[in-house]
């Protein structure tokens, strides 16, 4: 005499369905997005009282114009490779 255990009772499924429609209106408040860090030539220049002053040394190849990517300890051009150790 075997007796299955007694079905769960679960909401029907009409109701559910219900329930899922009324939560999908609800909009997630958007994760509020990470702020960027500043990039770009406005990044490179520092407005000192009425001159631009140049953040970055300028590659002394391709001249002035082209900023050098301040890294740790050197300086590359991103447009001809040039590196510049800077001294300590
Ligand atoms: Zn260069």
């Amino acid at each position: 005499m075997s007796q299955k255990a007694k079905k769960e009772e679960v909401p029907s499924a009409l109701e559910a369905k219900k329930e899922a429609s009324k939560t999908q209106k609800v909009e997630k408040p958007k994760a509020e997005k990470k702020k960027r860090e500043e990039k770009g030539v406005h990044a490179l220049y520092k407005i000192e009282s009425d001159k631009a002053m140049r953040l970055r040394p300028t590659c002394e190849r391709c001249g002035p114009g082209y900023f050098m990517a301040d890294h740790h300890d050197r300086y590359t051009c991103g447009h001809c490779g040039f590196t510049r150790y800077k001294r300590t």
